[in-house]
C-alpha cells in the first residue's frame, strides 16, 4: 500500500523546538509573559494592526470581540451559511440571533448584496469569513458597514498571508481575529489572536481577557466586570514565534502547493479553484476544488476515488444553517449546492511534487472514468 496522504500538517522546525524548550526552561516568574508579549508584538507589526491579544482560539476571541461590541440578547448579527461553526457559536453563546447569508459563487465568501438586503435595525455586526484563504469582497462589505455604522469585523483563521490591495486579511475590519490551531497555516497547537486599531475597543477586550479586571485596577483580585479566561500559555506564544520568524515561507510554500495543483487539474473542464482576484493575494490556506454541477462530479465520488487511493480528503463546509441547532435556509443557494461538489485537497508544507502529482492524478483518473461511463451510458441510450 501507498503511504497515506494527510490534509494537514503543520511544519515544524528546530527554531520551534528550541523555543518550545527555552520557554518550558526559562519562561516563569519574571519571564512568564515574555514570549507572549513579543509574539504579540510581533504580530501586529506583521499585521499592520495596532494592538494585539493572543488567545487560546479564534473562537475565543471572536467571542471576546463580539461582546466587546456589546452585542447580546436581541441583537442579530449576518455571516456566511458557508463557515466553521466556531464562527457562530460565540453569537449564540452571547444570546444573540444568527443571520445567516449566501456566499458568492466564485470566492465562497459572504455576498456583500445579500448582507445588505438582511440588515434589520436588530443587527449589530457583519461578519467577513475569509473562507480557505479566499477574500471577501471588503471595500463593498466596508462600504455597507460605513454606510450603517454596523461594524464589520473579519474572521481570519484561514487567512493569514490574505492580502487585500496592500492591506492584510485581519487588519481592515473593526476587529480581526486568527487561529493557531494545529491544522491552519501557522500553529501554536492550540491558539488564536485578536487584533485591531480601534485603542477603546482594545482596551474592553483587555479587561475582558483578564476576568474583567481593568488595567488601571491597583486593588488586587478586583474584577470591575465578568469576564473571560481565553489566555495564550508562553510555551504556545514561544512556538508561535519561531513560526512567526517563517510566515513568508509558511504561506509561500502553501501557495505553491495550490498553483501546482492549479496546473495539474486546469484542464478538467468545469472544475474552478481558489481564486486570486487583481490585487489581492490568496494565503491559500486550503487548496479547494469545486465542480460545476453540468460536470455531474459529487462529492461522495471524490471522497471514494481518494479513500481508495489512500488519500485525506476534506469535505467543503456544510452550510451552518443546515445544522439541527439552527433552521434550514435552503434559499442560500451557492451555500447549500457547493459543498455537494467540492473538495479540499491534501496541502500541508511538507507534501512532495510526488504527492501533489498522486492527488491530482486520483481527481483526473475519476474524473475520466467519469466521462467514460457516462458516455457508455448514452451510447446505450441512442
Ligand atoms: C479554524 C477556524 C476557526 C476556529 O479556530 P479555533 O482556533 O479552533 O477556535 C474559526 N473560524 C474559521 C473560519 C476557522 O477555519
Amino acid at each position: 500500500m501507498t503511504n497515506r496522504i494527510f490534509y494537514t500538517k503543520p511544519s515544524i522546525t528546530q527554531l520551534e523546538t528550541d523555543y518550545a524548550a527555552d520557554a518550558a526552561a526559562t519562561g516563569w516568574g519574571a519571564r512568564c509573559y515574555d514570549y507572549i508579549n513579543r509574539f504579540e508584538r510581533d504580530f501586529k507589526t506583521y499585521l499592520g494592526s495596532d494592538f494585539a491579544i493572543a488567545t487560546s482560539s479564534c473562537t475565543g476571541a471572536m467571542h471576546m470581540g463580539l461582546a466587546a461590541l456589546g452585542i447580546g440578547e436581541g441583537d442579530e448579527v449576518i455571516l456566511a451559511d458557508t463557515n466553521w461553526v466556531a464562527t457562530v457559536s460565540p453569537i449564540v453563546h452571547l444570546g444573540a440571533k444568527p443571520v445567516f447569508v449566501d456566499v458568492l459563487p466564485d470566492s465562497w465568501c459572504i455576498d456583500p448584496e445579500e448582507v445588505e438586503r438582511h440588515i434589520t435595525p436588530k443587527t449589530k455586526a457583519i461578519i467577513a469569513t475569509h473562507i480557505y484563504g479566499n477574500l471577501c469582497d471588503m471595500d463593498a462589505l466596508l462600504e455597507i458597514g460605513k454606510r450603517t455604522g454596523i461594524p464589520v469585523v473579519e474572521d481570519a483563521a484561514e487567512a493569514i498571508g490574505s492580502v487585500y490591495h496592500g492591506r492584510r486579511a485581519g487588519s481592515m475590519g473593526a476587529f480581526g481575529t486568527f487561529s493557531f490551531h494545529g491544522t491552519k497555516t501557522l500553529t501554536t497547537g492550540e491558539g488564536g489572536i485578536f487584533v485591531t486599531s480601534d485603542g477603546a475597543l482594545y482596551e474592553r477586550v483587555l479587561t475582558l481577557s483578564n476576568h474583567g479586571r481593568a488595567r488601571g485596577q491597583t486593588k488586587q483580585f478586583w474584577p470591575d466586570a465578568i469576564g473571560f479566561k481565553y489566555k495564550m500559555s508562553n510555551i504556545q506564544a514561544a512556538i508561535g514565534c519561531a513560526q512567526l520568524e517563517r510566515v513568508e515561507e509558511l504561506v509561500a510554500r502553501k501557495r505553491e502547493i495550490l498553483a501546482a495543483y492549479m496546473v495539474r487539474l486546469s484542464a478538467l473542464p468545469g472544475i474552478s479553484m481558489n481564486p486570486e482576484y487583481s490585487g489581492t493575494i490568496n494565503g491559500a490556506w486550503m487548496p479547494t476544488a469545486v465542480f460545476h454541477p453540468s460536470t455531474g462530479t459529487t462529492r461522495e465520488m471524490m471522497q471514494q476515488a481518494f479513500e481508495a487511493a489512500n488519500i485525506d480528503a476534506r469535505v467543503f463546509f456544510y452550510p451552518l444553517s443546515s445544522l439541527d441547532m439552527f433552521e434550514d435556509r435552503p434559499e442560500n443557494a451557492n451555500a447549500w449546492s457547493i459543498p455537494g461538489r467540492a473538495i479540499n485537497l491534501p496541502s500541508y508544507h511538507d507534501m512532495s511534487e510526488a504527492d501533489i502529482d498522486r492527488v491530482a492524478a486520483t481527481l483526473l483518473e475519476m474524473a475520466a472514468g467519469r466521462t467514460y461511463h457516462n458516455s457508455t451510458a448514452l451510447r446505450r441510450s441512442v
